[in-house]
């Protein structure tokens, strides 16, 4: 089970990965250096460092699904 506070949303606009709001400076609508046929790849198991672009927070995603990116460690305040 995924504990809620290591999600963060995302949606797919164009093939391109968004985050309604970063989780770490509050940005709105940021664009993900992520591509959408890497998701597969995460769910898998294959672990992603992910750079958020506009604070440089970073986070390693561990898992994801139709909704949601799991990070490995809290994302969430
Ligand atoms: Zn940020």
């Amino acid at each position: 089970m995924i504990p809620f506070a290591h999600t963060c949303p995302y949606e797919i606009v164009a093939g391109d990965l968004y985050v309604l709001e970063c989780p770490f400076c509050r940005a709105e609508r940021v664009l993900l250096p992520l591509r959408r046929h890497e998701l597969p790849l995460i769910r898998d198991g294959r672990k992603k460092l992910l750079v958020f672009p506009c604070c440089h927070a970073s986070i390693t995603l561990v898992d994801c699904d139709a909704d949601y990116l799991l990070a490995d460690r809290p994302v969430r305040r």
